[in-house]
């Protein structure tokens, strides 16, 4: 019986849910599934709200002990450059991102990490650059994931969807308070930093980040590269970021298999033709 009123729960929900906005995604480029409608049933106003608080409070403690690299550190000069041209390209995979308030910046620390938090709050760590050595169409690469994962909303399916298996037996009658249900899966306390998506969430960011790059003229083999410096990597030590992101063989293929699609992206942003590329140079 409780399986089966679960079962109903997820069908009621489902409806309720497949009535908020659809992201349509763009003709050309990379091919990948709608994002869960599920996800409607966590409100994105408050996740943004929540998350732009809590980049506030890193920027301030970093801030704090000189962990905060200033505007005029050449790295995040180059950061915001890259954002410049990648970020223009949000609102073809996500309309609201047209209404964030984009936010890119560099903490001072060893750790190989970045993130993208919901409402555009990006991250770069100073390990990741220094330690991997990244040019720009790998910087390209890791920003345009994380921004996807934010753009495809990642974070707030994976609120959804653990909310609702936390449900247990009065499913109906919470159901029925559907706002406040949303709402819950904020309140408990969700740290979106360092938040771990599924397997598919990662391939899917991995596709849209390729797709973004390209369109802003970065090279999307560059994925090919930095996939490998990241595995290397992994032998040497633990990395944040491959904890939650791990490399391998089966990743670096897919991102090889999707190229057909991005290439003429990256070749029409810079006025030529696939076919007139030069080689990829990592
Ligand atoms: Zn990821």
């Amino acid at each position: 019986m409780k399986k089966y009123l679960l079962t109903l729960t997820f069908v009621f929900l489902g409806a309720c849910a497949s009535s908020g906005p659809k992201h349509l995604a763009p003709t050309d480029g990379v091919k990948v599934g709608e994002s869960s409608s599920l996800r409607n049933l966590v409100p994105a106003s408050q996740l943004e709200q929540t998350a732009a608080r809590q980049y506030q409070d890193m920027k301030r403690q970093a801030a704090n002990k000189n962990g905060l690299a200033p505007d005029n550190n050449p790295q995040v000069i180059r950061l915001r450059a890259i954002a410049k041209k990648i970020l223009p390209y949000a609102q073809v995979w996500n309309p609201d991102a047209q209404n964030w308030k984009w936010e890119i910046n560099l903490f001072v620390s060893e750790e190989v990490n970045a993130f993208c938090m919901p409402g555009g709050k990006i991250a770069f760590y100073t390990g990741i650059l220094e330690r991997l050595k990244l040019n720009d169409d790998e910087v390209a690469t890791v920003m345009g994931h994380e921004v996807a994962h934010a753009l495809r909303e990642h974070a707030r399916d994976r609120l959804a969807k653990s909310q609702l298996g936390n449900l247990g037996a009065n499913v109906l009658s919470q159901a029925l308070g559907l706002g406040s249900l949303g709402s819950q899966a904020i309140n408990q306390g969700v740290q979106l930093v360092g938040l771990s998506f599924s397997r598919a969430d990662e391939k899917d960011a991995d596709l849209v980040g390729m797709d973004l790059a390209a369109r802003a003229g970065y090279d999307p083999r560059a994925g090919v590269s930095l996939w490998q410096k990241m595995g290397q990597l992994s032998k040497e030590r633990p990395a944040e970021w491959l904890s939650t992101h791990p490399s391998g063989e089966s990743r670096i293929y897919e991102i090889q298999r999707n190229l057909f699609d991005v290439l003429p992206l990256y070749a029409k942003a810079k006025n030529t033709t696939v076919d007139q590329l030069p080689d990829y140079k990592p």
